[in-house]
């Protein structure tokens, strides 16, 4: 409930213009939380008014990216609810009502200026060092000739902005922020083919939809003056404000694609879990408590409270990711970690690896990939080896690289062959196996750390992966003894 004890209401309002990233499914997850938490509800609105930018493959998008998060909606596209429709597309006559009755009152006027004149006109402000803004020439037409030229010429809808005094946002993150009107400009709030700006879209359906508490990202808050003033023109009441901190990549710098900032499906596609995104996400700007690091999705949505959104930038910080995820997955029950397995290797594994992947040996190597997956990408490249007869294919040259030179390839190969060899198929375990390659160092006169790559490359084609004690059982002895003799052979 809010203070006047109306029920909660927030929204997620997206433009279609593209697949959401980290910090637009953010913005979505604490609306929701905050919804949740207080038992109230969350709307999901398309905002696709912009005509120009839309991109076809965004809805569809965007309602995956929350749905595979767990974010679900209570009214909205596929759902529907009290205030359909939810897309702002459909929506034009309310806009073109509220754009109306702000004409009629003087707050609002048609702006007939050519592209051509704006251009010029931006360009005199700046040889002028002048800040740049409409200049207001249509402002100062008469209701009588702006409706006769409104017959004729196409013209956009302009708010009349007050340039006096201050505007000032009241947000529950940010607190009071402060806005001099002199430096707002009468922005275009009905465009040429009809359609409202976001700036008109965004106040009529958080009103029409009874949107208690807009929650959107900072980016926004350069928006605010214009949205309270025009709450202000049309007698409605504004909801409560929370603009949630920017998101910066770990050089504290703007989030830039190289920083994390991709689709967040991409983190789906790379491996990534949702409960680990979720709980990534959580605390991107919030925190339960000073201490607690893991928090479920259910843990989130029952304690979050804006109070505790901070204003500075949170930090990306991808090693935090990829931390929740390891965590994550070794919290998975061994059902759910077999499934997970069988899925990434029918999907990921190549062509040339025969199919279905046996249980049997999804089975056996499931509790050694546990420990070592950050992502669900690494598990096919990791067990590859064990689908064929062969290692795979590898450039002899990793090989010797490992070794430091050919000639120290060929021994390690020659000793690892004879040590192995001297281990028959009834005792062929990972304690035997193990002592039988401990005991190259002596004959080597290498270290076990010196040599075991070259031995990861020949049985698994890359060097490293799951222990290779477990691997060389696991392949069993006629194929591991082969894949060294053959590596041999290439080595020259
Ligand atoms: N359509 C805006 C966006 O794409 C919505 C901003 C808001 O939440 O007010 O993010």
């Amino acid at each position: 409930m809010t203070a006047d004890s109306r029920p909660v209401r927030t929204r997620y309002a997206p433009s279609p213009t593209g697949d959401p990233h980290v910090g637009n499914i953010r913005s979505a997850l604490f609306s929701w939380a905050y919804a949740r938490a207080n038992g109230g509800a969350f709307l999901l609105r398309i905002e696709d008014t912009d005509r120009n930018r839309l991109v076809e493959t965004s809805l569809g998008a965007i309602m995956e990216s929350l749905r595979w998060l767990g974010i679900d909606w209570d009214e909205g596209p596929e759902i529907g609810g009290p205030h359909e429709p939810y897309f702002q597309s459909q929506r034009l006559p309310l806009y073109q009502k509220a754009a109306a009755s702000l004409i009629d009152k003087g707050r609002a006027y048609r702006c007939f200026c050519t592209s051509e004149r704006l251009d010029q006109m931006r360009a005199a402000q700046a040889a002028a060092k002048q800040p740049p803004g409409y200049d207001g020439t249509c402002r100062r037409l008469s209701r009588e000739e702006s409706d006769a030229r409104a017959r004729r010429e196409p013209f956009v809808v302009r708010f009349a902005m007050d340039k006096e005094g201050q505007t000032v946002l009241t947000d529950m993150i940010r607190g009071e922020v402060v806005f001099e009107n002199k430096l707002q400009d009468d922005f275009v709030m009905v465009k040429s083919d009809g359609y409202p700006t976001y700036h008109l879209g965004v106040v009529v359906d958080d009103t029409e939809m009874e949107i208690t508490h807009a929650i959107r990202g900072d980016e926004w808050i350069s928006s605010a003056p214009k949205h309270i003033q025009l709450y202000a023109a049309l007698g409605w009441e504004p909801p409560v404000w929370a603009h949630l901190p920017l998101i910066h990549g770990p050089d504290h710098k703007k989030l830039s694609k190289r920083s994390g900032d991709t689709a967040l499906l991409d983190y789906r596609t790379n491996g990534y879990l949702p409960e680990a995104m979720i709980n990534f996400l959580a605390f991107l700007g919030w925190s339960l408590d000073d201490h607690t690091a893991i928090l479920s999705i259910d843990e989130f949505k029952q304690h979050f409270d804006l109070a505790r959104v901070v204003a500075n930038p949170a930090v990306f910080d991808i090693d935090r990711l990829n931390y929740l995820n390891g965590h994550y997955i070794r919290e998975m029950d061994d059902h759910r970690w077999r499934r997970t397995i069988a899925e990434w290797c029918e999907k990921d594994l190549p062509d040339s690896v025969k199919r279905p992947v046996e249980p049997a040996v999804i089975e056996s190597v499931a509790p050694l990939l546990k420990e070592r997956t950050a992502k669900l990408a690494d598990i096919a490249p990791m067990v590859e080896f064990l689908f064929s007869y062969d290692a795979p294919e590898f450039p002899v040259e990793t090989l010797i690289e490992r070794a430091g030179d050919a000639a120290t390839a060929v021994r390690v190969l020659d000793v690892a062959l004879t040590s192995l060899d001297a281990v028959p198929d009834s005792a062929w375990d990972v304690p035997n196996v193990e002592a039988a390659i401990r005991g190259m160092e002596g004959a080597l006169d290498l270290k076990l750390r010196k040599f075991v790559s070259v031995l990861y490359v020949a049985e698994m084609g890359r060097p490293q992966g799951i222990p290779l004690f477990d691997s060389i059982v696991l392949l069993g002895r006629e194929r591991a003894l082969q894949r060294i003799r053959t590596a041999r052979l290439r080595v020259g």
